[in-house]
């Protein structure tokens, strides 16, 4: 009998299970993926280790990477990102001064203020970051920067500053007509770093890290089983069920998969109304997430322009481009024929290729819709409506709590959610309630 089962050891299971242990608990790790990081993880493909999904970091509070035991070097390449729109290129230099000379240079005006606004932003939103009580609405309305950014739309905020083709490089022309705020979270002052360790830069080396401390701190990690029911008995979570049948048995279950997959899925029909099913299922579209992977026999050879640019995140109107090594990663909407124009030889020495669409992050990663933030994050699922409006990280089933990338903040590699659900938990065990 385990204190907690955590399902998905993606990096949010990976975070709540070292807090949890940390405080004692007896706690269990299950993902049916055969690697740990989820998402964020990585694996080899032909002789390259690569990243499965998230190749860099932005908003990881420096508070959880201390309390968890984690040490991170960090790799910023200058430029950060390099962003091609048609013959013009962008650099996003390091240095703060460069960048806006850069901007300034193609005729963009208020380029300091936009950045000092983008400042502001995160300033004011930290406080409500760490928290096990997700902020409403309401609440962060009354914070006169946060309420902007939240009665704003990404467009108003980005037409304010930019002209329309420099857009791509702030967010995803889908978020566009959703709150400013969005800019905001995926705009992270300190900009995006591949963690590293000496020998390997990337995503996975801040959830190796995790991953290592987890078994530090005596959790329990089964990979290759997936979780098939959750046990209510009582009205109460009592453990999972898993797919070979057996039973584990835990006094709290907090589950990191995607909040549908988790109520819809894994629960008897039942437990969970109607209506939030329908919320749930209506959160989950599919968006269309694309991620490319080649492996060359030899160095990708990057179109001469761009070469200098080879450490640096590679942006286009179509998506993303990181080359690491012999591999190249590209997400976003890319063809093998988009990537050969900037990236030469891509097609001539690839010796293996990997295409995942939406489909397929569905069925590997088990999340509806191939969502890379496991619900949708328009204004409806945001803060403390993320994943139902009140619940927070628990769940109308006593005992079971929520803290994936469907929780509040939302997704992206932050170990945010997966932080606050374990420290809710922690609250309501000294409560004597959950
Ligand atoms: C192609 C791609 C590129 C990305 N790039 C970036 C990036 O560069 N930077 C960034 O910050 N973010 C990026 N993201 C998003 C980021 O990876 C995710 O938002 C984040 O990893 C979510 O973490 P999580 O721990 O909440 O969930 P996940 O990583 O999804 O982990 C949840 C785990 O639950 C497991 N699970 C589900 N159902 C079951 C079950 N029934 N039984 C057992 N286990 C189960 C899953 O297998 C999974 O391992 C990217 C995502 C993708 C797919």
């Amino acid at each position: 009998m385990f204190d907690v089962v955590v399902i998905g050891a993606g990096h949010n299971g990976l975070t709540a299970a070292i807090v949890l242990a940390m405080r004692g608990l007896n706690v269990a790790v299950i993902d049916h993926l055969p690697w740990y990081g989820g998402m964020s993880g990585s694996k080899w493909l032909a002789g390259s280790k690569i990243p499965v999904g998230a190749y860099v970091v932005g908003l990881v509070p420096e508070r959880i990477l201390r309390d968890v035991g984690v040490r991170l070097k960090k790799f910023y390449p200058d430029p950060i990102a390099v962003y091609l729109h048609g013959d013009t290129i962008v650099r996003w230099w390091f240095d703060l001064d460069r960048r806006f000379r850069e901007l300034e240079s193609m005729g963009v005006g208020n380029v300091r203020e936009m950045w000092g606004s983008i400042v502001d932003f995160h300033r004011s939103l930290e406080r409500y970051l760490l928290t096990i009580d997700p902020p409403s609405m309401q609440e962060l309305l009354s914070d006169p920067v946060l309420g902007w950014f939240i009665k704003k739309s990404s467009r108003d905020f980005l037409a304010k500053y930019l002209p329309p083709w420099l857009w791509g490089m702030f967010i995803l022309d889908f978020y566009l007509d959703q709150p400013a705020f969005l800019v905001g979270y995926y705009n992270p002052p300190e900009g995006w770093f591949f963690p590293e360790n000496g020998r390997e830069k990337g995503a996975w080396v801040l959830v190796d890290e995790l991953f290592r401390r987890a078994v530090e701190e005596g959790v329990k990690i089964y990979l290759g089983i997936g979780v098939s029911r959750i046990l209510v008995e009582g009205g109460k979570a009592r453990g999972v069920i898993l797919e070979d049948g057996s039973r584990v048995e835990a006094r709290y279950v907090l589950s990191t998969a995607s909040p549908a997959n988790t109520l819809i899925d894994m629960l008897d029909p039942g437990f969970i109304d109607e209506d939030i099913i329908k919320r749930l299922e209506k959160g989950s579209p599919m968006i269309g997430v694309r991620r490319i992977a080649v492996i060359l026999k030899e160095k990708p050879k990057l179109a001469g322009y761009l070469e200098q640019y080879r450490e640096s995140i590679i942006q286009t109107p179509k998506g993303e481009i990181v080359v690491m090594g012999n591999s190249v990663i590209a997400t976003g909407g890319f063809g093998i024929e988009d990537l050969e124009e900037l990236i030469l030889n891509v097609r001539r020495d690839a010796k293996a290729l990997e295409i995942m669409d939406a489909r397929d992050l569905e069925n590997v990663f088990r999340v509806r819709g191939g969502n890379v933030n496991h619900i949708i994050m328009t204004q409806d699922y945001l803060f403390d409506c993320r994943p139902v409006c009140g619940w927070g990280y628990r769940t109308p089933i006593e005992g079971l709590y929520l803290g994936g990338a469907g929780t509040w903040p939302g997704g992206q590699l932050t170990c945010i959610p997966g932080w606050n659900a374990a420290h809710k938990l922690l609250s309501d065990l000294k409560n004597g309630s959950g």
